[in-house]
């Protein structure tokens, strides 16, 4: 399976899954049936870059699906959501591990032990046999799917006994779907301290079981820890009061303004605007996943995704774009086309936020940007204060009240 940075690879790859998206996913999902795997869907690169949205995955799905059978693959995508939605509310766990992560990278130049450790498990020299695969599935595909993220996580905390936060950036660095809220809240739910005192402890059989369809499975792991206390951080990460934007009246269409695309939004098609923009703009910074070398498959994916929207945008629009480079200054961009409005798809908390925030923070204390949010992420966030099951209780509500009732054939 090759990701493909296009809108149409991503709606291509929808339609293909479609058919397995209800009863078939909920029962197949969890096993691993390595690279070219037809159980789950591979949707999350497209998701995450905003080539496609959340809202038209689950709206085509219930096209073909009653609710009932599309339940855990809906459920899934929720999970995205809310994992989102919790970070917006507690951005102290991204500033932490990105500091934590800084602080653990930089200790591997002093300790020769840690960092054979850690170059072992990262080059798939473990001697775990399932972990090797994985750690070299991860490099050479940038995917990894749900459960062996799960036991790898697990094994590398718990039994390599390595800093949870180095294997975040592992899977940052290489992930094509790599996503400040699903990667750091997976690995502290892994570890025990997303749901506090509950970890995930990876089993062999459980390995063995679940890739028994794979092709150089079933696959072993010998070795494993057989405990898996909860990690332990020396703070708490308070909810702090959710800040959304309110959805903006179609006025603030009317004057000219620049539609900014980034590595979380690099398509216009979703965003539905009223009135075109006067020039379309692309920041793609996937560098800033890590200070460590970010792998190819998720740069280029990022990059040619922002790349590739800005100029279906441009043809779309019949509009000017611009590239904005690390070297380039906003405020010179839009200077020059004589533009001094932007509207932005919104920024997760996260390292695209972290890079552009900078150059845009001036533009919002003018109230000269304008920030896009998702109604279903706008309608969920609320509701993901503290575990999953507040969301989950009201997704049928949510859905409902916001019409996603399910197209089989779009326009
Ligand atoms: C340690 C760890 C790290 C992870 N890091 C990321 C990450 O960086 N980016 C990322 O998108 N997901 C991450 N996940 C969540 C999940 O593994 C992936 O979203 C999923 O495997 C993507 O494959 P898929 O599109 O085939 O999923 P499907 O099973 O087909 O699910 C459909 C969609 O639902 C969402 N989804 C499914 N499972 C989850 C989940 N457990 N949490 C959040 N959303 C989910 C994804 O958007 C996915 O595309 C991580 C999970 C773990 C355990």
């Amino acid at each position: 399976m090759s990701f493909i940075p296009s809108r149409t690879a991503g709606l291509d790859r929808l339609a293909a899954f479609l058919p397995r998206a209800g009863r078939t996913y909920a029962e197949t999902r969890n096993h691993d049936e390595g690279s070219e795997r037809a159980n789950v869907s591979q949707l999350s690169p497209w998701l995450h870059a905003g080539l496609l949205r959340e809202t038209e995955v689950i709206d085509r799905v219930l096209g073909h699906h009653s609710h009932r059978a599309a339940e855990k693959f809906i459920a899934e995508v929720f999970w995205r959501i809310y994992f989102k939605g919790y970070l917006e509310q507690r951005p102290t766990i991204w500033q932490a591990y990105c500091t934590e992560r800084d602080e653990a990278l930089g200790a591997l130049d002093g300790n020769s032990g840690l960092r054979k450790a850690y170059d072992e498990a990262v080059e798939g020299r473990t001697g775990i046999a399932a972990f090797d695969l994985w750690a070299r599935e991860l490099a050479e595909t940038g995917y990894l799917h749900n459960h062996a993220r799960m036991w790898f996580a697990s094994i590398w905390i718990f039994t390599l006994k390595l800093d949870w936060q180095l294997g975040a950036d592992f899977f940052l660095r290489h992930l094509a779907d790599g996503d400040a809220a699903s990667n750091t809240l997976s690995w502290r739910w892994v570890g025990g301290l997303h749901t506090q005192g509950k970890t995930y402890l990876a089993r062999p059989d459980n390995i063995a079981r679940y890739t028994a369809h794979h092709p150089a499975g079933p696959l072993a792991a010998e070795g494993l820890a057989e405990d898996a206390p909860a990690l332990e951080e020396g703070r708490e990460h308070g909810r702090r009061q959710l800040d959304v934007p309110k959805a903006p009246s179609p006025e603030v269409f009317e004057q000219p303004y620049a539609l900014i695309l980034h590595d979380e939004a690099a398509s216009h098609a979703p965003l539905d605007l009223p009135r075109p923009p006067a020039l379309v703009i692309g920041a793609a910074r996937p560098d800033a996943r890590s200070p460590g070398r970010v792998g190819r498959i998720a740069r280029t994916f990022a990059l040619e995704a922002v790349r590739g929207g800005l100029e279906e945008a441009a043809a779309a629009f019949g509009c000017d774009s611009r590239e904005w480079g690390l070297d380039d200054n906003l405020a010179e961009i839009l200077g020059t086309a004589a533009i001094d409005r932007v509207v932005v798809p919104h920024l997760p908390v996260g390292w695209t936020r972290d890079a552009l925030m900078p150059a845009l923070a001036p533009l919002i204390d003018d109230q000269r940007a304008t920030i896009l949010v998702d109604d279903l992420d706008r309608a969920t966030w609320p509701h993901a204060r503290a575990g999953f099951f507040g969301v989950k209780k009201q997704i049928d509500g949510i859905l409902g009240e916001l019409g996603i009732t399910g197209t089989r054939d779009p326009a």
